[in-house]
């Protein structure tokens, strides 16, 4: 019970405007429907557990005694995000507020590698970014791993399998040089999406999260809840069909939308080098996303006929999401966040064509403001979350 009044009384603070007048403690009691001694003895456990911070304000001219403000630590207990990418490492520190405080990422071809290596290069720019927190007052308490594969709902820790990697039920605990600090992994396009959900302004309640990078990931939210499906495997848009007797695929079915709208066809489809490892022409080709942008800016036809037809392909998939969960919009994120401007027509003129038994607006297809941070954003702030959901796993100072 405590633990879960901790939680509340966190959380009341943290939904506070830092831009309102400050809060006191016996604001808190008024919102969180507690007795003023009950609210204090919680904030002076949250401020010594270093996730609360309580400061004299400023005289405002009223009389009477000045009043104590309290506000969420922006020093103290942080959360990590890590990311495997097929062609990157990275790491965010965010702090309790949820800002990002420290970025991290590094070019690295991991497609085909040990996973023991990856991992080892990852936990030493983990190591690098919590030092990095450490000089800013921050100590990481949280730690949360984005992966492009397959996380089941148990057990815990287990990468049931990571294609673009070459990666199958992988057990991150068991290639993590340090036991105390082994993150949780969580698929890639879940935590884009959950990061989406968290930084929106106004956030859809029941969306589709669509993103690129090497694969195509979705993730859904459902009333303001990630739906992760009975084993953990929902979002596996790239093998939806989108051409009954199509190209066949590396799944061993035929004509999936990863054949389509995927990284390597759209690359193949605008006649541009393929990007990885033993691929010719990916190092002086550069990142392959800025490459196709910038070819589309100039007008070159390949590149703009590719990207039309991923679009269509896309538009095509998503049509059986929003028949099926009539969702409030849907989000393109990832690299396709950053190649909107190409993709949307398409995307939005298939949606519209085929979507009729509902109503349906252009608008309710939109890029993600996050775009490629999005995961590691989101692994962050799942760390963060864990905190403020149950306070009592930080150490009393
Ligand atoms: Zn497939």
């Amino acid at each position: 019970m405590r633990r879960r009044n901790l939680s509340v009384v966190l959380g009341a603070v943290a939904a506070h405007s830092p831009l309102a007048r400050p809060l006191s403690r016996a604001d808190v009691a008024g919102r969180v429907g507690l007795t003023r001694a009950a609210v204090s003895s919680l904030v002076d456990e949250l401020i010594g557990r270093g996730a609360l911070t309580e400061a004299e304000t400023a005289p405002d001219g009223r009389v009477g005694r000045p009043g104590r403000a309290l506000s969420v630590s922006d020093e103290g207990p942080a959360g990590l995000g890590l990311e495997i990418g097929v062609t990157h490492l990275g790491a965010c520190v965010v702090d309790l507020r949820g800002e990002p405080r420290v970025w991290r990422r590094a070019d690295r071809a991991n497609a085909g590698r040990p996973a023991g290596q990856v991992l080892a290069e990852l936990a030493a720019l983990a190591a690098e970014a919590e030092a990095e927190a450490h000089g800013l007052g921050l100590r990481v308490e949280g730690r949360v791993l984005a992966v492009p594969g397959v996380v089941p709902n148990g057990p815990v820790g287990r990468v049931e399998r990571a294609p673009n990697l070459g990666w199958c039920a992988l057990d991150v605990a068991d290639h993590w040089p340090d036991p105390a600090t082994v993150p949780e992994p969580e698929n890639e396009a879940n935590l884009g999406a959950l990061a989406e959900y968290w930084s929106a302004e106004q956030a859809e309640q029941t969306f589709v999260h669509v993103s690129a990078d090497a694969g195509i990931g979705a993730a859904l939210v459902i009333d303001g809840r990630l739906f992760r499906g009975a084993r953990g495997f929902a979002g596996e848009l790239g093998h939806v069909p989108v051409h009954p007797d199509g190209l066949p695929c590396p799944c061993g079915a035929r004509g999936c939308l990863e054949q389509y709208a995927g990284q390597a066809a759209v690359l193949r489809e605008a006649g541009l080098p393929q990007y990885g490892p033993g691929a010719p022409g990916a190092a002086e080709a550069g990142d392959p996303v800025v490459l196709l942008a910038e070819r589309a800016s100039a007008g070159h036809a390949p590149t703009l006929a590719a990207l039309d037809r991923a679009g269509r392909a896309l538009g095509l998939a998503l049509t059986s999401a929003v028949d099926l969960i009539d969702p409030d919009g849907l989000v393109l994120g990832g690299t396709y966040a950053e190649l909107a401007e190409w993709l949307l027509p398409s995307v939005r003129a298939e949606l519209a064509d085929r979507v009729t038994v509902r109503p349906w607006t252009a608008e309710a297809l939109r890029p993600s403001a996050l775009g490629r941070r999005g995961p590691v954003l989101g692994a962050a702030r799942t760390g963060v979350r864990r905190i403020m959901a149950d306070p009592t796993l930080l150490p009393v100072r």
